[in-house]
């Protein structure tokens, strides 16, 4: 390919082509001093996880640890809190988005693992969480060794389907999953008798608990998570985990973790 054909295609690809030209700093997603001229931190958050990222309607605003953390970034950055941008993501989202260059981080319950580590950039994990599993009340399941057989509910593109496969198949019982796109779609599956079980990282489950339903005790795979950036963009990760290093040193994620009750 010649080099012009080239730079083209990486510029369409990541849709930051302009009249100007695609700088190698926009394919890479954007430097610390480019996310300062910008005036704007672009982050990718959750906006129904309650407690880490939830966008609450009677404030109109975003809510939780992973919504002071990026509001912390941006002061970092730009000077002021006010300067962090939300954008809601999903499990299936947060990457493609900070592909494109729609986002400068994703701090959305990105669970770090090998496999993830190969295409994107991740902080040192600011927490730690385990997979769970979310029932009806009157289904009478107790533990993953009731499942043998039923039909357990999990979103593409997460981690959840891996962590539960393993730990029945290590008690030697088979499962069947559903996969779905969000999760209001996987409690609308439990609540109809679609599935059986809503499985996924116990502080997700906790936003979609009601009279009705139970979170079991039972904890498979930790769920270290972490900062996400793109993985090219090396400069702007180092400048990260460096931060949520000092962070966990100091005691602000500590703070942080105390404050949300998580
Ligand atoms: N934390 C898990 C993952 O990264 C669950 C999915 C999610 O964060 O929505 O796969």
């Amino acid at each position: 390919m010649k080099m012009s054909k080239m730079v083209f295609a990486l510029c369409a690809s990541v849709a930051v082509f302009s009249a100007a030209g695609c700088s190698k700093q926009q394919a890479n997603g954007l430097s610390v001093e480019e996310i300062k001229k910008s005036g704007v931190l672009k982050v990718g958050v959750k906006s129904d996880v309650p407690g880490f990222g939830f966008f609450n309607t009677s404030t109109n605003g975003y809510e939780g640890f992973e919504i002071e953390l990026a509001k912390l970034f941006a002061s970092e950055i730009l000077g002021g809190a006010g300067a962090a941008n939300f954008e809601s993501v999903t499990a299936r989202t947060r990457g493609p988005l900070l592909d494109n260059g729609e986002l400068d981080m994703v701090i959305a319950t990105f669970t770090i693992t090998d496999e993830r580590k190969l295409t994107y950039n991740f902080s040192t994990p600011y927490y730690i969480d385990a997979v769970g599993m979310l029932v009806k009340r009157s289904s009478g399941i107790n533990s993953l060794a009731d499942l043998n057989g039923l039909t357990i509910g999990v979103a593409q593109s997460s981690t959840s389907k891996e962590a539960i496969s393993t730990a029945a198949a290590a008690l030697g019982i088979t499962l069947n999953f559903a996969e779905f796109s969000t999760y209001p779609e996987i409690k609308a599956a439990l609540d109809s008798g679609r599935v059986d079980v809503f499985a996924v990282d116990k502080s997700i489950l906790k936003g979609y608990l009601d009279a009705d339903t139970i979170i079991l005790p039972d904890e498979f795979s930790p769920q270290p998570y972490g900062v996400t950036t793109k993985l090219s963009n090396k400069e702007l990760a180092d400048y990260v985990d460096g931060l949520v290093k000092k962070w966990l040193e100091d005691g602000t994620i500590a703070a942080l973790i105390t404050k949300f009750n998580l």
